[in-house]
């Protein structure tokens, strides 16, 4: 039985023939891109592999999260030539956030056979508050909800993962951060129930590029002529969500500028709880305190391209014409 094959290694990387499903989750940033491009290098069978996108915003109407990144990976998948899977916490980060005596919602997710529902109910609980910027997911609790617990929830709500040898990848370097830097390169998933009698499965999880540093990334993008997530052009040097708890001054004031009716909403949001997303300040001193990304004012073309939800450029390129974006090397807010 497949089930029981064990994890053959050599150092920290996995036997990945062994693999039944290779599962990538991915926000389409340089990371995970970097992932998949290592993956396809040590010849596994794209047949093999499927990434999965946690929207923060839960299929709903972009609050945090930046409106092309649905779109965007769509088109890596279609690139890749390997299948998409969705997957998102009904209502999203707004609902999880403003939750008051309430449980946490729902989450949905794509399978080959259509959409799946699970979870919900729990006990009742009021945030009414911002993700805490902290390392510790209690607390920062976004990552929690809507993307790891996503996560788990789209693996082990599909028998089609039962007597299986699963490999989940994900692209966090030790570089990003100290809390990154303890993550072991290889363990069991979360998910993982090999050793049980009910609802076995082998789930491994393996990061590929915990060692490599940031240079390596965007070798590896340039490599396979690779369009960064447009984020990265504007002047971010990591993807995370557009308006992440983590932002620096200069995001601040760079959301600020090109999506003023946003900012206002989660300014309204900070006022409204009595406390900031930040400890220290709110969002609106942190963008007094920044200065805009200098393309966010000089590429409309970039910011619409950004803020809109559809992907309709070639993503792929040339080698020869790829150019380091903006925001390579550059500050690394929203590292936990
Ligand atoms: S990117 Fe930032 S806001 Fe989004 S889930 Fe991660 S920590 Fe939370």
């Amino acid at each position: 039985m497949r089930a029981a094959v064990q994890t053959h290694r050599v150092g920290n990387t996995p036997d990945l023939q062994s693999y039944d499903h290779v599962v990538l989750f991915t926000s389409g940033g340089k990371d995970a891109t970097a992932c998949m491009f290592d993956l396809l290098d040590r010849g596994v069978n794209p047949a093999r592999i499927e990434l999965h996108h946690h929207e923060v915003d839960g299929r709903g109407p972009a609050f945090m999260d930046w409106p092309v990144t649905g779109a965007y990976v769509a088109a890596q998948a279609v690139a890749f030539g390997v299948p998409l899977f969705r997957s998102w916490r009904e209502g999203g980060f707004e609902r999880e956030m403003l939750r008051q005596n309430a449980a946490t919602a729902p989450i949905q997710f794509e399978t080959p056979h259509g959409l799946m529902r699970a979870g919900g109910g729990g006990p009742r609980n009021t945030r009414l508050l911002f993700p805490q910027t902290s390392a510790d997911l209690s607390v920062r609790w976004c990552s929690a909800a809507l993307k790891i617990g996503v996560g788990a929830a789209s693996i082990a709500g599909q028998d089609r993962f039962l007597g299986r040898r699963t490999l989940v990848v994900t692209g966090e370097r030790a570089q990003e951060s100290a809390a990154r830097a303890r993550y072991s390169t290889f363990e069991p998933h979360r998910t993982d129930t090999r050793d049980g009698s009910r609802r076995p499965r082998h789930v491994d999880h393996w990061r590929p590029v915990h060692g490599w540093d940031e240079g390596r990334v965007w070798d590896a993008l340039q490599r396979h002529g690779m369009r960064p997530h447009p984020a990265y052009e504007l002047g971010w040097s990591r993807l995370s969500c557009m308006a992440c708890n983590f932002g620096s001054a200069a995001q601040w004031a760079t959301i600020r500028l090109i999506a003023p009716a946003l900012f206002e909403r989660i300014a309204a949001y900070e006022d409204q709880f009595g406390r900031t997303i930040q400890r220290a300040r709110s969002i609106r001193t942190l963008a007094d305190l920044g200065r805009p990304y200098p393309a966010a004012l000089s590429r409309p073309d970039l910011v619409a391209l950004a803020l809109g939800e559809s992907w309709g450029l070639p993503i792929l390129g040339l080698p020869s014409a790829w150019t380091l974006p903006a925001g390579a090397f550059g500050e690394a807010a929203g590292a936990t």
